[in-house]
């Protein structure tokens, strides 16, 4: 076994991986991330929204997404559960800036650029190398034992290890830190169609949130390019894979496009292009994001419900907020709990500013009737469509939506 140490050893060379790793080899530390896969690989996860413009500045991946053929997107639209569509959120509306648009990426494409940018600033990146288990001293994490395809197994040494393995959650699981949301416990169900309709113009990208019948889910429908569109349905687990009389995937789909008058049309002359494809997608969040020598970034941290096409910027923002704490960790010396935590509460606060939104959506909460009240906070909803939500601002909406919740006999919104 042999054993090579380093600054900073990253686990996955998914968005928030790449990100991390890529911000502290440009601060000049030794960093070696290890992805089990070999890329392009596939991925869901395709909507950005406008707010991670500042991290791929940082991580010069701002460039390259502007030169990409990745579809451009200026809002997101609402279809209500008859098909009607609300008034859109365009993103430039309320504090215009070139970072008003952004992208829906092909996953499989966008997370190979994020990763080639983290080899290309340095980071040394070992695909076909599984990690098998972090190593600790004590309380402290020391390294890895990792298994590349084509070698034996051996241990990596480092200053901190950062886990941004997705939702194989390895530290997480490994320590029992897990929390459930009890609120938000979805599946999803999608499949992709070439020659599906698009909107034209500056809604040709948009997302599109189309609820179905009853408001027992809803699907996305995301265009990306090659004129293929992303269309997929969610829904609480149990409605979506409990007592159906078919658990086949195709059926499934079906019934529920059946549902949903809004998407029917859109595809009605379009080809399927792709397989049906399943997850399950409860959200869920550690209960710290770092302990000595570690640090959880990503959906290795938390998961958040895909409602609003927040995961990409949490993954990116996580681990630039992380990679800051790491670096200051690294020039001091102190690698302690408290100071690799140091990003976590500002973080979470972003986290809830978007949970809280997509509860309210569940919830039944009116948009339509709470922008016609409250017109002038439309731009703080918009706010947190972009994910502009680490600032306090955005709070101004919660009193407003409480108020809401009482005249439309909601129960009250329940914070985890
Ligand atoms: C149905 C659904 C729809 C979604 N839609 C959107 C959307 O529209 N927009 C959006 O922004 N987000 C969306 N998301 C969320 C988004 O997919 C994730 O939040 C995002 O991919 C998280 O990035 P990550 O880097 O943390 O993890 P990942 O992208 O999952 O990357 C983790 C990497 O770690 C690797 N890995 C795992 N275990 C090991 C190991 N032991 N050793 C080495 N490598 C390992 C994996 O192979 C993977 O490449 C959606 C999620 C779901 C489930």
């Amino acid at each position: 076994m042999a054993t090579t140490p380093c600054d900073v050893i990253v686990i996955g060379g998914g968005p928030a991986g790449s990100t991390a790793s890529t911000l502290l080899a440009r601060k000049g530390y030794a960093v070696e991330l290890f992805e089990r896969e070999h890329f392009p690989r596939f991925h869901i996860g395709e909507s950005m929204i406008p707010n991670t413009y500042p991290v791929l500045q940082r991580t010069g991946m701002l460039e390259k997404m502007k030169g990409s053929h990745f579809v451009k997107k200026y809002s997101v639209q609402f279809v209500n559960q008859r098909g009607k569509l609300s008034e859109p959120f365009y993103f430039n509306e309320h504090n215009p800036h070139e970072s008003s648009q952004t992208w829906q990426v092909r996953r499989s494409e966008f997370d190979h650029v994020a990763l080639n940018n983290a080899r290309e600033n340095g980071v040394t990146v070992h695909e076909g190398a599984r990690v098998l288990e972090v190593l600790f001293e004590g309380t402290r994490a020391v390294g890895i034992r990792v298994k590349p395809e084509d070698g034996p197994e051996r241990e990596v040494r480092a200053k901190v290890v950062i886990d941004a393995s997705g939702q194989s959650t390895l530290i997480l699981d490994r320590f029992g830190l897990r929390e459930w949301d009890p609120a938000l416990k979805k599946a999803a169900l999608w499949t992709y169609w070439k020659g599906a309709y698009r909107d034209a113009g500056r809604d040709e990208g948009a997302t599109i949130v189309i609820q179905t019948e009853g408001k027992k889910g809803w699907f996305w429908y995301i265009p990306l390019h090659d004129d293929i569109i992303s269309v997929g349905v969610v829904a609480d687990q149990d409605y979506l894979f409990k007592n159906r009389a078919s658990k086949d995937y195709e059926t499934i789909y079906f019934e529920e496009v059946g549902r949903a008058p809004g998407v029917q049309p859109r595809i009605a002359n379009a080809q399927r292009c792709d397989v049906f494809r399943a997850q399950k997608e409860y959200s869920y969040r550690a209960k710290k994001a770092a302990g000595d020598g570690w640090c959880l970034i990503g959906d290795a941290f938390g998961f958040l419900d895909p409602l609003y096409s927040s995961g990409l910027l949490l993954a990116l923002t996580s681990g630039a907020m992380a990679s800051d704490c790491i670096a200051e960790a690294l020039a001091t010396g102190d690698t302690s709990e408290s100071q690799l935590r140091k990003w976590e509460a500002p973080y979470l606060q972003g986290m809830n500013r978007i949970r809280r939104l997509v509860c309210e959506f569940y919830d039944g909460l009116s948009f339509g009737r709470f922008i016609k009240k409250h017109p002038h906070l439309k731009g703080l909803v918009t706010d947190v469509l972009i994910g502009d939500v680490f600032k306090d601002d955005v709070d101004a909406l919660w009193g407003p939506m409480d108020e809401m919740r009482t005249e439309q006999h909601l129960p009250a919104y329940a914070a985890v």
